[in-house]
């Protein structure tokens, strides 16, 4: 009896959707007694409808690129010294030739690998759950669903892009990648997929959180990655910082200046990003296009797709293919990325060209920036305070294909605690952004008595952040008063490009 129920949840998915459903058939109950018949077949629906069937899908076969589908093109990364649009030759020695290819291209279906496909059964089909519970905690008509990203081994949907993206550097001889990480979501993600492939994996984490927060520290080292606390010695950008302040407790932009100049010293070693660009938003549609499988297979179409944004690539994964849809005139969403009040790239930030990184060695991309320099407050989603918004977002943006709201962390943080009271889960910090702004459409809903289909983003657990849980559940979590001047200031430091 155990089996087909574990099955039904959808956590349990490493079979192809032939298998799951051939398990999940009535029929095969037919042989059993009657009185044990009835009983399974109507808890194996019960607990379906919840989660929306995940054996009508299987794992999508290809990407989706929304590039291809917007008759405005996204404008060009342009090369910081000259201001010309790059060209793929700049980027070989930081990426491998098919990751290039995937950035600039414009075709719709990018074919996944087979081996890539063969990892993600790891943990994908991912399940789609209607959250029940928390409707009824909030009274609302609303019915409100969630793709959960967080069982993958490394918590969050970041392994969906580090597995190809160290497949496709392993396929061209690449034996060694770099990386920063903040918190240690990326790094992690990315350990876990060399270990898979067989490729040595260093990361620049954080000082701050090298120290501060030692597990995700530790997977990337059970995994066989090497850590290095940043500013680091080994590098002469980590040098020059800790010359100046050896008790520098680092940065994401020093972080990334790091792992930038290793790559680019060393033929063997290319560098990944766990965001932001075109290839990583790519990546993530698996989500989105499983999604749309799931949700006609319960008959059911979203009226809010609504997502948590730091760099973008879960709410672009969920998002595009749905975009795509509704570009085609076959949906309708309101499609909301929610960003915190402490890093407001979208509803504040200016679309400029801008650096990627603090130091200023990477491309100028066009996007919602709150300009390179800015280091927002050390808010808990540590996942949400990059300074920019991945360019493609932040195009669709201007288009007007999708909105965006930002919200303060203890408004976050309430709504977390009362969807891990009724649905179990205790989120990361950063979708517990998706969280609050959901439940406040929720409660709009049931003003209205509209019952709309929320669809929401869930990009992984917070088993790792539980102090951020400590310091709410104390009462001792604030939101930082927002400050107008520090983003005045850092705006004016942006390039100035006639364009
Ligand atoms: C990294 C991370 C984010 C922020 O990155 P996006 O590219 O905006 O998705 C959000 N949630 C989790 C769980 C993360 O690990």
């Amino acid at each position: 009896m155990a089996q087909p129920l574990i099955f039904s949840t959808g956590l349990c998915s490493n079979f192809s959707g032939e298998g799951v459903e051939k398990r999940l058939s009535c029929s095969k109950w037919k042989k059993t007694p009657s009185h044990l018949k009835l009983s399974s077949c109507s808890r194996l629906n019960i607990t379906a409808g919840y989660n929306a069937h995940p054996q009508a899908t299987d794992i999508p076969r290809q990407w989706y690129n929304l590039i291809a589908d917007l008759s405005i093109k996204p404008p060009p990364p342009l090369h910081p010294q000259t201001f010309q649009p790059v060209k793929p030759e700049d980027l070989s020695p930081l990426f491998p030739e098919e990751l290039i290819k995937q950035e600039v291209t414009n075709d719709r279906f990018i074919d996944i690998p087979d081996e890539v496909i063969d990892v993600y059964r790891l943990w994908r089909p991912t399940p789609l759950i209607r959250a029940k519970r928390l409707e009824k905690l909030l009274d609302t008509p609303a019915r409100i669903y969630y793709k959960y990203e967080g069982g993958s081994p490394a918590g969050s949907h970041k392994a969906n892009t580090s597995v190809p993206q160290v497949w496709y550097n392993g396929q061209q001889g690449v034996k060694n990648v770099v990386t920063e990480t903040g918190a240690g979501q990326w790094g992690s993600a990315l350990a876990f997929a060399c270990s898979l492939f067989g490729l040595d994996c260093e990361v620049w984490q954080v000082r701050a959180s090298y120290d501060q927060k030692p597990y995700r520290r530790l997977m990337m080292q059970t995994w066989g990655a090497k850590v290095h606390p940043s500013p680091s010695d080994v590098t002469q950008s980590g040098q020059k910082i800790l010359q100046l302040d050896p008790l520098s407790p680092g940065s994401l932009g020093i972080a990334i200046s790091e792992a930038v100049e290793v790559a680019a010293a060393n033929a063997d070693t290319k560098y990944c990003l766990g965001s932001v660009l075109n290839h990583v938003l790519l990546h993530q549609t698996v989500i989105g296009e499983e999604c749309i499988k799931q949700m006609e297979a319960i008959g059911e179409t979203p009226d809010l797709i609504i997502g948590c944004t730091g760099g973008g690539s879960n709410f672009a994964g969920l998002a595009f293919p749905f975009i795509r849809e509704k570009l085609g005139g076959k949906i309708n969403p309101h499609i909301i990325a929610v960003e915190p009040t402490a890093c407001p790239s979208l509803t504040k930030g200016v679309y400029a060209y801008d650096f990627g990184d603090t130091a200023g060695m990477t491309p100028l991309m066009k996007m919602h920036t709150l300009g390179h320099d800015f280091i927002p407050d050390p808010i808990h989603a540590g996942g949400l305070r990059y300074h920019g918004m991945a360019p493609l977002i932040s195009h669709v943006y201007e288009l007007g294909y999708m909105e965006a709201v930002a919200i303060p962390q203890t408004e976050c943080f309430q709504g977390a605690i009362q969807f891990a009271r009724s649905e179990g889960l205790i989120p990361a910090p950063e979708p517990t952004h998706a969280i609050a702004a959901t439940i406040r459409e929720a409660l709009k809903c049931r003003e209205t008595g509209e019952s709309k289909v929320i669809l929401m983003a869930m990009c992984g657990h917070g088993h790792f952040d539980l102090p951020a849980y400590e310091k709410y559940l104390q009462g001792s979590m604030v939101d930082l008063s927002f400050s107008e001047d520090k983003i005045r200031e850092s705006l004016a430091k942006i390039p100035q490009l006639v364009s």
